[in-house]
C-alpha cells in the first residue's frame, strides 16, 4: 500500500506533467465507488481547468485548480499515477498482462511495450491542450478514490487528518496519547493523530526508537515519544529519498523504482535476524495490522 513516502515521491514526479496545462479531456471508466464524484460530473468539472498546485495531505493528493477547486486522489492500495509516456520495465510488465499489450513475435526485444496503453483499470485519463503526455490513474483493486471539490468545499476526509508525519513532534504526540490505552503502533496509524504514517514506517520507526509496538500509548513517556517522533521524520525523509518502497503494484509516476524496501530493518523481516543484535524479528498481529519488532532492541 503506498504511504506517505510513495505518495510524496508521486507527488514530486507527477507535478511538472500536471501544473499549468490546459485540461481539454477528461475519459474515465464507468461510475463506481472508486469515483467519489461521479465520472459525467468529473469530466464537466475539469475540462478547460489548470491545476495551478499540487500538495499531499497524508496519503491524499490535492490539486489546486485555477477555478478554486480542488481535485483529490487516494491511491488506496494499489493505486498508480503516472504519465502515458511512463518506460518502466515494472510499470511494462504489469501493464502486459494487464494492458493486452502483445508483444509481437518479430520484435523479441520488446519495442512494442514500450507504448503504454490504456485498460479497464485506467479509471482516470487526463489529456491536455498541448497534446503532450496524458496523466493516467489506474488501480487493479479499485481502492483509490477520485474526488471533486468545489471551490470552498469542505471534506470530512481532509478535516479529519492530524499534522503531517514528516513533521511529527514528540512534544505533541506526548500531549495526544496521555490516558490513551491502544497500543502505541495502532496510535501511530490513527491518521487524527498523524497523516500519512503506515504499517512499514510505524513498525520501522518504533524499532528506530527501541519502543515496542504492542505498550499502552499512554504509558510511552516524554522521552520516548521524542526518539518515535525523530525516527519517524528521518524513515520517511530517507524513504522519500530513496524513492519509496517498490511493492506489490506501487510504481513511481516515471516507472522509476524506489529502493527503500531494501533498507528495512524490522519490516516484513519476522524471523530474521535483528541487524542490530542477531535475535529474530519477531511478528505480531495488533489492530489487525501485522507488526515486525526486535525483542531484545525494543521495550
Ligand atoms: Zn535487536
Amino acid at each position: 500500500m503506498p504511504e506517505l513516502p510513495e505518495v510524496e515521491v508521486t507527488r514530486r514526479r507527477i507535478a511538472p506533467l500536471l501544473l499549468g496545462r490546459a485540461i481539454v479531456e477528461v475519459a474515465t471508466t464507468r461510475p463506481s465507488y472508486f469515483f467519489l464524484t461521479p465520472p459525467a460530473r468529473l469530466r464537466r468539472a475539469l475540462a478547460g481547468r489548470r491545476a495551478v498546485a499540487l500538495e499531499r495531505r497524508g496519503k491524499y493528493l490535492v490539486a489546486r485548480l485555477d477555478d478554486g477547486s480542488r481535485l483529490v486522489l487516494h491511491l488506496g492500495m494499489t493505486g498508480q499515477l503516472f504519465s502515458s509516456a511512463a518506460s518502466s520495465p515494472r510499470l511494462l510488465r504489469a501493464s502486459a498482462r494487464a494492458l493486452q499489450v502483445r508483444q509481437p513475435p518479430d520484435d523479441p526485444e520488446g519495442r512494442a511495450l514500450r507504448a503504454l496503453r490504456p485498460d479497464e483499470h485506467t479509471h482516470l485519463r487526463l489529456r491536455f491542450a498541448d497534446d503532450g503526455p496524458e496523466v493516467w490513474m489506474r488501480d487493479a483493486r479499485k481502492f483509490g478514490k477520485v474526488l471533486w471539490l468545489a471551490a470552498g468545499a469542505s471534506d470530512e476526509r481532509l478535516d479529519r487528518l492530524g499534522p503531517d508525519a514528516l513533521e511529527a513532534s514528540g512534544a505533541a504526540l506526548f500531549a495526544a496519547s496521555r490516558g490513551r490505552r491502544v497500543a502505541v503502533k495502532s496510535f501511530l496509524l490513527d491518521q487524527a493523530v498523524l497523516a500519512g504514517v503506515g504499517n512499514i514506517y510505524a513498525d520501522e520507526a518504533l524499532f528506530g526508537a527501541g519502543v515496542r509496538p504492542m505498550r499502552a500509548a499512554g504509558r510511552v513517556t516524554r522521552a520516548e515519544w521524542e526518539r518515535i517522533a525523530a525516527a519517524l521524520r528521518r524513515v520517511l525523509a530517507r524513504s522519500i529519498e530513496t524513492g519509496g518502497s517498490s511493492i506489490s503494484d506501487y510504481v513511481a509516476p516515471d516507472g522509476r523504482d524506489g529502493a527503500y524496501q531494501d533498507e528495512r530493518r524490522v519490516y516484513d523481516r519476522a524471523g530474521a535476524p535483528c541487524l542490530a543484535c542477531g535475535t529474530p524479528i519477531r511478528r505480531r498481529v495488533i489492530g489487525a495490522r501485522s507488526s515486525h519488532y526486535c525483542p531484545r532492541c525494543q521495550r
